[in-house]
C-alpha cells in the first residue's frame, strides 16, 4: 500500500491512476462534457439564444451571467472552455462562438426596412422647422418603445421626412401620433420587395401622411373653381373665388373630410402646420 498523492488515503499501486486511489481517479470521470454553440452579432454584439436574438442581452453581458455560476476555464477568438460545478458534479462545457449578423444590423446594413412612413405638408415643401419637430416627436416615441426589437431611420428630403424602420407596431404608432396631432389624409400603398424560398412574398408597405391646416392665403380648387382662404375663425374656413364673388364657409372638419374623400384639391397651402 503507498498513499495516493491526491488525498494521501492508503492505496494499492496503479500505473494507470497514477496511483491515485480509488475516490480520486473516479474524479474525472464524474466530469460531464458539453458542447454548445453561441451565436453572437459582430456589429452590436447581441447574442443569439434559442434561435432568437436577445434584444437585452450582449455578448459581455452573457460572460458575465456565466460568470455568476461558474469559472471561465480557458477563452479563446472562438472558443469558451467553461466549468459549472453542481452538487459536486463538474460539468465542462465548450461553446463555439460563432459570428454572425443580428436581424437588425442585417436590415441596416442592407437598408431593407419593411415600412415606411412619409410625411408631407399638402401644397408645398416642409420647412426645417417643421421637419425638426416631427422628428423630435418620432424619436419620443421610439424612445419610449425601446421594449420593442426595432431599427429606424430619417430620411429627409426637400418634400418632407420620411421614417424607415423594421417594425410595424411602431409605424403604426407613428401614423396614429400624427393622425392624432394633424389633420391629413392618410393612403398605404405596398411593394413587392422579394421573395422567400418557401415562395411567401415579401411586402414594403409604405403609409403616406399629407398634412392639411386650413389657413389664410392657401388656394384650393373644389368643383373645378379656385378659392382662397380669407379667414379662418372658431373651426370655421371662410372662402372666396378668386375669379367671381362667390363666398363659401366650411368648419375645418368639413373642409378636412372633402379633402380626405379627395372633393378638395390643394394648390398652396400657406402657413405653419405647428
Ligand atoms: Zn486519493
Ligand atoms: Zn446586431
Amino acid at each position: 500500500m503507498i498513499p495516493c498523492p491526491k488525498c494521501g488515503s492508503p492505496t494499492d499501486p496503479n500505473a494507470a491512476t497514477h496511483n491515485l486511489c480509488k475516490n480520486c481517479s473516479s474524479e474525472p470521470s464524474a466530469r460531464e462534457r458539453k458542447k454548445r454553440n453561441i451565436v453572437f452579432c459582430g456589429v452590436c454584439g447581441r447574442v443569439r439564444i434559442g434561435g432568437k436574438w436577445q434584444s437585452n442581452l450582449s455578448f459581455d453581458e452573457f460572460i458575465q451571467e456565466l460568470q455568476k455560476q461558474g469559472n471561465i476555464v480557458s477563452r479563446a477568438k472562438d472558443r469558451l472552455v467553461y466549468e459549472v460545478i453542481d452538487s459536486n458534479k463538474k460539468t465542462l462545457i465548450q461553446y463555439q462562438l460563432k459570428k454572425s449578423l443580428c436581424m437588425n444590423c442585417l436590415i441596416q446594413k442592407n437598408d431593407s426596412y419593411l415600412f415606411e412612413v412619409k410625411i408631407r405638408v399638402e401644397g408645398r415643401a416642409m420647412n426645417p422647422r417643421e421637419a425638426m419637430y416631427l422628428m423630435d416627436s418620432i424619436r419620443r416615441t421610439c424612445l419610449e418603445s425601446l421594449d420593442q426589437d426595432f431599427v429606424y431611420r430619417f430620411s429627409k428630403n426637400k418634400e418632407g421626412v420620411d421614417v424607415l424602420i423594421s417594425s410595424k407596431k411602431l409605424a403604426e404608432q407613428i401614423v396614429g401620433g400624427l393622425k392624432k396631432k394633424f389633420d391629413g389624409r392618410l393612403t398605404q400603398s405596398f411593394k413587392l420587395v422579394s421573395e422567400k424560398h418557401d415562395r411567401t412574398r415579401v411586402f414594403k408597405t409604405t403609409y403616406s401622411y399629407r398634412i392639411l391646416s386650413p389657413s389664410v392665403g392657401s388656394v384650393y380648387r373644389i368643383n373645378n373653381h379656385l378659392y382662397e382662404v380669407v379667414r379662418v375663425e372658431n373651426g370655421e374656413v371662410f372662402l372666396t373665388a378668386i375669379k367671381g364673388r362667390e363666398n363659401m364657409v366650411f368648419t375645418k372638419h368639413e373642409l378636412i373630410s372633402m379633402y380626405k374623400s379627395n372633393k378638395v384639391e390643394v394648390l398652396t397651402q400657406q402657413g405653419s402646420i405647428l
